[in-house]
């Protein structure tokens, strides 16, 4: 009996001193992305996944969010609910200078670059029977431009000003999340919406395969936007993506990168890991989206205007990609 008693308490202490070991020892981060229909979602899972390969090894789980966007993502890092956040270069750029909707905060001071991902663009999608081809066709007609807390809200706004385009008196503007604008598109209760995603992704191959016919409108006559921005860049959308779209060439238009940021505050060690864990096993990594296809470890360091992470340095400089 006594025997039994004392097993019992052996087995329950060590249990208990197992839990509390594995549970000091495990770091949890997250990775804020966005809609779970655009490429952030299942990179933020990319990520997560390279670096929990190594959980016994590094001691950390990341888990991904979905979230509103790039302006979302920034301020949750800045406050600490996020470790991590996929941002836009171009928010990237105005947050840490205190533009845009950093304006009134001021230069986000904390935030830290870790590395750039793949190419984002500007796509203006838009129902046939609407008569739009391209951007300058917009006056009048009701377009999603994104939520608040997008990364994409500003894109749109810009394209709209250079072409002489009012958002707030000559369309009539939408707000909603990227993710809803495919069934708005389909319902008849917008004639287009904007977003800037990597290709391709889930929620325009929702808008091209419905009932409702669609296509990529082109945005052109935007050198002046160009020359005024340093963070964007002319691209176009491979079409071959999406053969439900009545294109017949790749639209033209404009982008930006995604990019992966964390704050000063993230200990060197788990920004260290995760930079690690991608660049090491790079080609495993495009396998797990098509978005991925061009990457390479030189063009990942393009695009980043916060200053790096420490933690990514220390990667950078051990793998000769820095001095
Ligand atoms: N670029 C979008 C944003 O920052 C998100 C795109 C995506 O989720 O892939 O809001």
């Amino acid at each position: 009996m006594r025997k039994g008693l004392f097993l019992s308490i052996i087995v329950a202490a060590t249990v208990f001193m197992t839990q509390t070991f594995v549970q000091a020892k495990t770091t949890f981060v997250t990775i804020g992305t966005g809609g779970i229909t655009g490429v952030y979602y299942p990179t933020g899972g990319a990520i997560a996944k390279m670096v929990n390969k190594k959980r016994d090894q590094y001691g950390i789980r990341a888990t991904v969010e979905s979230t509103g966007g790039s302006v979302f993502n920034v301020n949750s890092v800045m406050s600490g609910d996020l470790d991590f956040g996929i941002v836009q270069s171009d928010r990237q750029y105005q947050a840490v200078k205190g533009m845009a909707d950093w304006e009134d905060k001021g230069p986000q001071e904390n935030l830290r670059a870790v590395f750039s991902i793949h190419p984002e663009s500007v796509t203006l999608i838009v129902a046939v029977d609407s008569g739009i081809t391209d951007i300058k066709d917009l006056k009048g007609k009701k377009v999603n431009i994104g939520n608040p807390g997008s990364g994409q809200r500003q894109n749109s706004i810009d394209a709209l000003n250079s072409v002489g385009i009012d958002f707030e008196k000559d369309i009539k503007a939408e707000n909603v999340k990227a993710a809803e604008a495919p069934g708005l598109l389909q319902d008849d209760r917008i004639d287009a919406f904007f977003y800037t995603v990597g290709h391709p992704n889930g929620a325009i191959k929702e808008a091209t395969s419905g009932a409702r016919k669609v296509r990529f409108a082109s945005i052109t006559g935007i050198e002046k936007l160009l020359g005024q921005y340093p963070y964007y860049a002319k691209s176009a959308i491979p079409i071959s993506f999406y053969p439900g779209a009545e294109n017949a060439a790749d639209p033209e238009t404009f982008g930006v990168k995604a990019t992966f940021v964390t704050s000063a505050k993230v200990p060197d060690n788990v920004v260290y890991a995760l930079t690690k864990e991608v660049f090491d096993n790079l080609d495993d990594f495009k396998k797990l989206h098509p978005a991925y296809n061009g990457l390479t470890k030189e063009s990942m360091l393009e695009g980043l205007s916060a200053p790096l992470h420490p933690g990514a340095i220390k990667y950078f400089k051990e793998a000769g990609m820095i001095k």
